[in-house]
């Protein structure tokens, strides 16, 4: 087995539940006494939110490429970044590394075009939604994201910061989010892209009408499969 390298604390909420996943993923897998090779390195979130209100992305940039070489010299074989949204960043996060990235765009694009989905909503912090990078990898696989409108957009950021990051569940953020989803799939949406890795939190399969890509999930189902490749 591999030993993954998991670069998070974005939020410390999610990175939570990567860990949770890849060892029950594991134990289902190898069973017995198994658990998932890991290193985990959780920065403070607050320190990045700050990098990312000011637009200081070069120093975000930076501080993600000291981190993942230390994954790497620690002894990771395969790097997760655990956000969607930082993955803006991963040409000056990989700068000098050796070891691969699996980029959770990549890994969630083939899960869509496997299950014959070709109009994914895409729920997402706005930096997500309003930048090019997410959607144009999107699209490099034959994929025609349906982007929320402004006003969506806005609940959807704000639901992520200030209740999904600090853990905080909240009944009326998930229906506000499933209102949103309901518009999307109106707008034409085949399919739900939860490109946040805390929106797990409030929406799955069990309450969305469309069909729900947990990046999260799909992240971690492939880590894995890759670590016991
Ligand atoms: N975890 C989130 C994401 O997947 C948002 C937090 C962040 O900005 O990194 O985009």
């Amino acid at each position: 087995m591999k030993t993954i390298g998991i670069l998070g604390g974005m939020s410390a909420a999610s990175t939570q539940i990567y860990y949770a996943t890849l060892c029950r993923l594991t134990q289902e897998q190898l069973g017995g006494l198994h658990s998932p090779d890991l290193l985990i390195r959780s920065l403070d979130f607050a320190t990045i939110e700050a990098l990312q209100t000011k637009g200081n992305w070069e120093a975000a940039g930076a501080l993600l490429n000291r981190e993942a070489r230390a994954l790497e010299a620690g002894g990771a074989e395969l790097l997760l970044l655990a956000t969607n949204t930082m993955h803006m960043l991963t040409d000056t996060m990989m700068e000098g590394l050796s070891i691969p990235l699996l980029h959770i765009v990549d890994a969630t694009a083939n899960r869509l075009r496997a299950q014959g989905c070709r109009k994914p909503a895409l729920m997402a912090t706005r930096f997500t939604m309003d930048a090019s990078f997410y959607r144009q990898r999107l699209e490099q696989f034959g994929l025609q994201p349906v982007i929320p409108d402004a006003q969506a957009r806005d609940v959807i950021h704000g639901i992520i910061y200030s209740e999904l990051c600090q853990n905080l569940i909240n009944p009326a953020s998930r229906d506000s989010y499933l209102d949103i989803c309901a518009d999307l799939q109106r707008a034409g949406a085949d399919a739900l892209i939860l490109g946040c890795t805390e929106i797990g939190l409030l929406l799955n399969d069990g309450n969305v009408d469309l069909p729900v890509f947990d990046t999260t999930q799909i992240h971690c189902e492939e880590a894995l499969r890759l670590a016991l490749a």
